[in-house]
């Protein structure tokens, strides 16, 4: 008998975790969770009800807010992936913009906000034979994952693989701007004082800077073996 586990993979921003974590759960058909667009869905939910902007946040009136926030993954097979459903309404699309991205580290700062998104997380996981992906899934989230992954690449290939990402969706962005990001979110997800992105002290660090994603996956995929 095959004993399903808790696949953590965290790391920094556009390191392939989500290619990865895809991968793994349709090979092991289990169920794939992607965190940041839970972040991502709650910042769009702040920018909608004019709670942030450019020069403004009003963080107390989000956390009041909080309560009124669905969030929940639908599986699309024309896709093959879930996507993120914001209060009943299909926001895939709106959460991946960069405007969303210029945002979401400050929203994940608020400590109401992961209380709420943890909680939900711990509970999609309870069963194992699950994959999630984020930055604080193996030191917060499941701190007893059997398997925990710390991705990293150098940021002038993770702000590519981002830009080119993007450019393909038509979205008009220039390589500076998403660089820009990049390197922000790096920062403020390392330093904050909840949940900062740290590797756990038993996560197995890939760098893939200079892997195919091929060799990544079987790489990854020989580890799972083995525990399993
Ligand atoms: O994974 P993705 O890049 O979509 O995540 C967007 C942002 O959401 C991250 O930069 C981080 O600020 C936040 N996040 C987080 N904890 C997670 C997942 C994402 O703080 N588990």
């Amino acid at each position: 008998m095959t004993s399903k586990i808790t696949i953590a993979i965290d790391g920094f921003s556009s390191t392939g975790k989500s290619t990865l974590a895809k991968q793994l759960a349709k090979e092991l058909g289990y169920a794939y969770v992607d965190t940041g667009a839970m972040y991502r869905a709650i910042t769009l939910f702040a920018m909608q009800n004019g709670y942030i902007n450019n020069d403004f946040f009003d963080k107390e009136s989000l956390i009041h807010s909080l309560s009124f926030i669905r969030l929940r993954f639908k599986f699309r097979p024309e896709l093959g992936f879930a996507v993120m459903i914001l209060n009943d309404i299909d926001v895939e699309s709106e959460i991946r913009t960069i405007e969303v991205s210029g945002f979401v580290s400050k929203i994940a700062e608020i400590d109401e906000v992961r209380a709420k998104l943890v909680e939900q997380q711990q509970e999609m996981g309870k069963g194992k034979g699950i994959v999630m992906d984020g930055r604080d899934i193996g030191t917060v989230v499941f701190p007893e994952a059997e398997l925990k992954l710390y991705m990293n690449a150098n940021a002038q290939t993770r702000a590519q693989r981002r830009f080119d990402e993007l450019v393909s969706k038509g979205d008009t962005v220039t390589f500076e701007e998403v660089y820009n990001n990049v390197v922000e979110r790096d920062y403020i997800d390392t330093h904050r004082a909840n949940s900062p992105l740290v590797k756990a002290v038993d996560a197995i660090e890939i760098d893939n800077s200079a892997m195919t994603r091929g060799e990544q996956f079987s790489f990854v995929l020989d580890l799972v073996k083995k525990i399993i």
